[in-house]
């Protein structure tokens, strides 16, 4: 029986797997490879790590791993249940593995809005957090996407950055008389029309095409079209969800469901890579409290 099992080897889960093996935990680390930033060549905002490659910093975190006891699997988990005291953890080959406690680390994946010239784009002048992509895009002529309310506190936000801002609705009419009357007092643009596509070198993002021709210039493309859980464990385990769309964890990690934690973007809180980074630390502590708590009654009870 292993100790824990982390599924999803991300900021999160490495870190997880890191602070369990320095307690000499036997740990065991399933990834499918589809970590959500993969998609941008630079994980910006990591002290010390500034502007790093993500997928050549969770090659280095696995690196790290080597020297303790953690065991990584290139492996999808399809279920985990809770047995009893213990979790039974079965891989997309069938294989069963048994933990006493388990980490969800399994992340979100973004809604992408579905038009011609996004997905080239997205991660390199397509975004979706300011607070990754804001500072290289300072200055330039920014859009906000989105057809709801947060497309407009998105369009706010993105004043930070940039004083030209324009907000893009893709069709959309339907803003609330006040929404607008506070994007025009920002000095933020409201566009309306249906967008045919995104036009640029590359990956590079220069114009927003409109149907029926128009274009407007726009060098960075935030977006507010929301985001799902990446896998449905937690769903099958029965957590319980916040209002977002993510599992609701208490100061630790730990979920609803004895044993079990999630930590990262699957669950409550800021979705940036050094948050997600320190709640697989935070679980982590907690995971080994918990165990060092379980075998201290069981050395009790030989006593008595
Ligand atoms: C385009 C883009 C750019 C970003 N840029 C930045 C940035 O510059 N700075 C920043 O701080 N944040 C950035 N972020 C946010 C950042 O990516 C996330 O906050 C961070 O990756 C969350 O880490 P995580 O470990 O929770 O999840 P993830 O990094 O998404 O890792 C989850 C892992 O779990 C695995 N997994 C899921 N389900 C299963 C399963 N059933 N079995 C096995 N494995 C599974 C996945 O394959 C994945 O490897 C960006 C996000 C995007 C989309």
């Amino acid at each position: 029986m292993y100790d824990v099992i982390i599924v999803g080897g991300g900021p999160a889960g490495t870190s997880a797997a890191m602070l369990l093996g320095r307690c000499v935990r036997n740990v065991l680390l399933f990834d499918s490879g589809l970590g959500r930033n993969r998609w941008s060549n630079h994980m910006n905002g990591f002290i010390s790590r500034d502007g790093y490659n993500p997928v050549e910093f969770i090659k280095l975190a696995r690196e790290e791993l080597k020297k303790y006891p953690v065991e990584v699997k290139n492996q999808i988990v399809k279920s985990v249940k809770r047995v009893e005291n213990y979790f039974e953890v079965t891989d997309r080959d069938d294989h069963c593995y048994v933990a006493r406690k388990v980490l969800l680390a399994t992340g979100l994946k973004d809604k992408l809005p579905d038009i011609p010239g996004m997905e080239e784009k997205y991660g390199k002048s397509v975004h979706h957090c300011p607070y990754c992509d804001g500072w290289e895009s300072r200055n330039k002529p920014l859009g906000a996407y989105g057809k709801g309310r947060d497309a407009v506190g998105l369009s706010l936000s993105l004043k930070t950055w940039s004083n030209d801002v324009t907000l893009y609705t893709d069709g959309t009419r339907k803003l609330r008389r006040e929404d607008s009357a506070l994007l025009e007092a920002n000095d933020i643009k409201i566009c309306t029309a249906s967008i045919e596509r995104l036009a640029g070198a590359g990956s590079e993002l220069s114009e927003i095409i409109l149907q029926g021709g128009r274009s407007l210039k726009c060098e960075a493309l935030f977006f507010s079209t929301g985001s799902e859980q990446q896998c449905d464990l937690a769903t099958n385990l029965g957590c319980d969800f916040t209002s977002k769309g993510v599992v609701r964890t208490y100061k630790n990690q730990q979920t609803n469901i004895p044993g079990l934690y999630v930590a990262g973007d699957a669950s409550r809180d800021m979705q940036l890579v050094i948050v997600a980074a320190s709640e697989g630390t935070k679980a982590g502590v907690m995971i080994n409290k918990e165990l060092q708590e379980e075998f201290r009654l069981q050395i009790t009870d030989v006593r008595v």
